[in-house]
């Protein structure tokens, strides 16, 4: 059978990766010259390696670890000290570090020691989060109807740990604030935190996740006779009488026949190919429910070292919510030598929330950004930026706020051949690298079930 897939971020690649394994004629179309989508990296005229994001993969990714141990890059990223740190003002840093005991002691005790919550933050929390560790998947569905502020004052749950804690998560997984994100996805993650000890450990790509994740899909993908196309972008369908698809029109006019076709594109361009015949049907309709989160990722070279964190950091009261020193966790990128680094920090900057900086000039979010690493990381105050470089992306993840959940649709269509893939496709996992990858391999299953072949 030939499959036609549109858009090669990890859902789509995911997706080829399974079809071409199980022996289908695979063709994948993207409409950037870089592979990857979201966790694209491509090298600028510098050298250097830009990232669309910072990027890292927890202990819970098990799909995304099946495929990397399939393509042979199982070993490409580094696990990090298990614990949450936050960057505070004149170089302080406050933790939230796991105890070495079994899940959720390990957790109850890294609170207990959290030096930045005061006793009632850690009493309340401990109370207030109970329903989450005990909750199911049914009872965090049933949690979609509001935000994770409500939720978290409704448990009796205290402001102070609101703001301190839990604000730089939401903002870390959505880019959205706590009193816009529906309260479902967080106390999922509260869940695997706070029982799955293995789960919540993360790790960061030897180099970046473009040279140590998509370009081995790449390669293992075209190894096994698949075809990639890049600067391909898909522009509408041309029906059949009975709606399904005759075949894809791409933008220089080309035509593509296949005996399916499998968009991976991201839901705000879905909704921009799908024909106005298709919208009889709520699956299509219910699509426009979704809203791209806007986000930004700032990259900052400077000639010495900042910090000495090899690890994520979180911030509050930043533009920056998370980053890292990518010198220090990636030690096979951003080294002296390597691009524009001279043995200095390299810090990957994600800035969240970031509405209200899409529109503003780059040098002006770079002196806002300096003046708050100055103040979060004094050494900087003496070292000299070499470099800078901002990657605004309007309409990123879909904004997990509440009541949407529901709308995530099948990866099966109402319409025969048409399949869709993508991390706000219903799988089991928040929009992620993981939550594409599952999405990949769902399509094919389901595709495979539909189409037989
Ligand atoms: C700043 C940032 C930080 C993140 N950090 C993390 C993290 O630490 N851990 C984690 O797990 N996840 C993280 N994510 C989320 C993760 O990157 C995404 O959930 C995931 O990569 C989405 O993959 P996808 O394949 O569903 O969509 P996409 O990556 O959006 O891929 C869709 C592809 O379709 C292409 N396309 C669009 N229109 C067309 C068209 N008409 N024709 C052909 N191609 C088209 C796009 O160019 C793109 O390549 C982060 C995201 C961002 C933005």
């Amino acid at each position: 059978m030939k499959v036609a897939i549109f858009g090669a971020g990890v859902a789509g690649l995911s997706a080829a990766i399974e079809l071409v394994d199980r022996g289908h004629t695979v063709e994948l179309y993207e409409k950037r010259k870089v592979l990857g989508g979201k966790v694209s990296v491509w090298k600028d005229s510098d050298g250097d390696s830009i990232e669309s994001g910072l990027h890292i993969v927890f202990g819970g990714y098990t799909q995304l670890q099946k495929y990397l141990d399939k393509i042979g890059t199982g070993d490409n990223y580094l696990w990090k000290d298990h614990s949450l740190i936050y960057a505070e003002s004149d170089g302080k840093q406050s933790f939230f570090k796991k105890a070495n005991l079994p899940s959720p002691w390990a957790e109850v005790v890294g609170g207990l020691q959290a030096d930045f919550l005061t006793m009632w933050d850690k009493i309340s929390l401990i109370k207030g989060l109970w329903p989450a560790l005990a909750g199911n998947e049914e009872y965090f569905r049933s949690q979609d109807h509001m935000t994770y502020s409500e939720w978290h004052h409704l448990h009796g749950a205290s402001e102070h740990s609101l703001q301190k804690l839990w604000r730089a998560i939401a903002l870390a997984m959505n880019f959205i604030e706590p009193n816009v994100i529906s309260a479902r996805p967080m106390i999922t993650i509260f869940k695997y935190f706070g029982t799955d000890y293995a789960a919540t450990k993360f790790a960061f790509f030897r180099k970046n996740p473009g040279d140590s994740m998509i370009e081995p899909m790449r390669q293992y993908i075209q190894s096994k006779g698949g075809r990639i196309f890049i600067d391909a972008r898909l522009s509408r369908f041309e029906l059949n009488d009975d709606k399904t698809i005759k075949h894809a029109v791409l933008r220089d006019g080309h035509t593509v026949e296949a005996d399916a076709y499998i968009s991976a594109l991201p839901v705000h361009s879905v909704k921009k190919i799908v024909p106005n015949e298709w919208l009889e049907h709520d699956y299509f309709r219910n699509l426009h429910q979704f809203v791209g989160s806007p986000v930004a990722n700032c990259q900052l070279w400077f000639d010495k070292k900042i910090t000495d964190t090899d690890n994520l950091m979180f911030s509050q009261g930043t533009t920056f919510a998370t980053f890292a020193d990518v010198s220090i966790t990636c030690p096979e990128d951003f080294q002296a030598g390597m691009g524009s680094a001279t043995g200095g920090s390299v810090m990957s900057l994600v800035l969240a929330p970031a509405h209200q900086l899409l529109d503003l000039p780059n040098e002006v979010i770079t002196e806002m950004v300096m003046k708050e690493i100055h103040d979060r990381f004094p050494k900087s105050r003496d070292a000299k930026l070499l470099k800078s470089t901002i990657v605004k992306i309007p309409q990123s993840v879909y904004k997990a706020v509440p009541d949407v959940d529901q709308y995530r649709p099948d990866q099966v269509s109402p319409i025969r051949n048409f399949f869709l893939a993508g991390d706000y496709t219903d799988q089991h996992y928040l929009a992620s690298m993981e939550g594409a990858a599952l999405s990949g391999r769902q399509v094919a299953e389901k595709l495979h079930q539909r189409m037989g072949g």
